[in-house]
């Protein structure tokens, strides 16, 4: 019996750990990467196998080798010269990673849980009849996964039996894979991937993208969101603004304020919006409602400025002021542009 347990040189973890081979779906935007959806690198490097990362789109030979020189990257499979992939529309780039996931023999698929991903992952998942593990936030092992359930409420541990697993990893808990610089020492090589040309119902239309000089809300190492209490889109702006730019801050803003149109969609911080955990967060007008937390209780240090003493957000502040923001902000605006 104990013979039959002990694993054989071929079934032990060392030898399975070669047969593992990840292949990390990376997001291109006119050519070069979109650096958060580098986090996929770092993920699939955990899992102990070998990493390739993939990439699809009209011209991507830089973005090819951007990807080459991603610090874990052993080599990249692009398809290029492709532009129906441009867009990342999920109705023909599922079909075209679950081709390549095929023809690979990889193990294991895996993809930031940006937009991109929570678009293409479901859809390869399910061509590979596999179920995805989502928004996974730690690797145990190949196979068991950490991940928040009921916003953030309670973390779950998941073992997957699929052959093939497929699973989106939160950004917050895996830093980009940082990229070498042009010399291209050390880059990994580029081989071609299968194009199987599928026909989409689905076309690309347009795109109407909020633009903005302030550093990148999923990325910021300092985030000011803006809550209801700010009553206004003019007033959000006239506090939010100044206070964002004196401390170098992206914008972010609760549902509330998304929904009173006080703030762009994109800006939406919480569980149905963007998940960040900068260096430091300062919530204006916000009362911190769970959903909200779930989107920004992993900051490193949480300010909250607030009229009401007992509003749930100074629960998990490291900081509070109790004031009218109105009068607080412009003052705590002014005295950071002194420091
Ligand atoms: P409120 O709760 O109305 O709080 C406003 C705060 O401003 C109050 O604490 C008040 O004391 C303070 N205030 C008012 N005036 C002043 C002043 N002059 N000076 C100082 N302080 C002042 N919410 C999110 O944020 N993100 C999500 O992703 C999200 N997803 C959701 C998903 C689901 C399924 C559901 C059901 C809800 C979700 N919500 C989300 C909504 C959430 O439950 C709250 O309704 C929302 O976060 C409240 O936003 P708020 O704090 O801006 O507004």
């Amino acid at each position: 019996l104990r013979a039959a347990t002990t694993p054989s040189p071929l079934t032990s973890p060392a030898a399975l750990r070669r047969f593992l081979s990840a292949l990390a779906i990376l997001e291109q935007r006119d050519g070069k990467i979109v650096p958060s959806s580098l986090s996929a690198v770092t993920a699939a490097k955990q899992l102990g196998g070998s990493v390739h990362a993939f990439v699809a789109g009209g011209d991507v030979s830089g973005a090819a080798s951007e990807a080459a020189r991603a610090q874990g990257v052993d080599k990249v499979v692009a398809v290029d010269k492709a532009p129906a992939y441009d867009r990342g529309l999920p109705e023909s780039f599922a079909p075209l990673v679950a081709e390549n996931v095929k023809k690979g023999g990889y193990t294991h698929v895996v993809a930031a849980h940006s937009a991109f991903g929570k678009n293409v992952l479901p859809r390869v998942a399910a061509l590979l009849d596999a179920q995805q593990v989502s928004d996974v936030t730690a690797i145990q092992d190949d196979k068991t996964f950490v991940r928040p359930i009921y916003a953030g409420n309670a973390v779950a541990t998941v073992e997957s039996s699929d052959p093939i697993k497929v699973v989106t990893v939160r950004g917050t808990a895996f830093p980009p894979a940082p990229v070498a610089g042009d010399e291209g020492a050390g880059a990994a090589a580029v081989e071609a991937g299968v194009d199987p040309k599928v026909e989409s119902p689905t076309e690309w239309v347009s795109e109407d993208l909020a633009k903005s000089d302030r550093p990148d809300l999923g990325t910021a190492s300092r985030v000011v969101s803006g809550g209801r209490g700010l009553k206004s889109k003019e007033e959000f702006e006239r506090i939010m603004l100044p206070l964002a730019d004196s401390l170098g801050a992206a914008v972010g803003a609760s549902r509330a304020a998304v929904d009173s149109g006080y703030a762009d969609n994109s800006l939406q911080v919480g569980q149905t919006g963007k998940v960040v955990a900068p260096q430091l967060y300062v919530a204006v007008g916000i009362s911190g409602a769970i959903q909200h937390l779930a989107g920004m209780k992993d900051s490193k240090v949480i300010a909250a400025i607030n009229k009401d003493p007992d509003a749930p957000i100074f629960q998990v502040a490291d900081v509070g002021l109790v004031g009218d923001l109105f009068e607080k902000v412009p003052e705590l605006t002014e005295k950071v542009k002194k420091a």
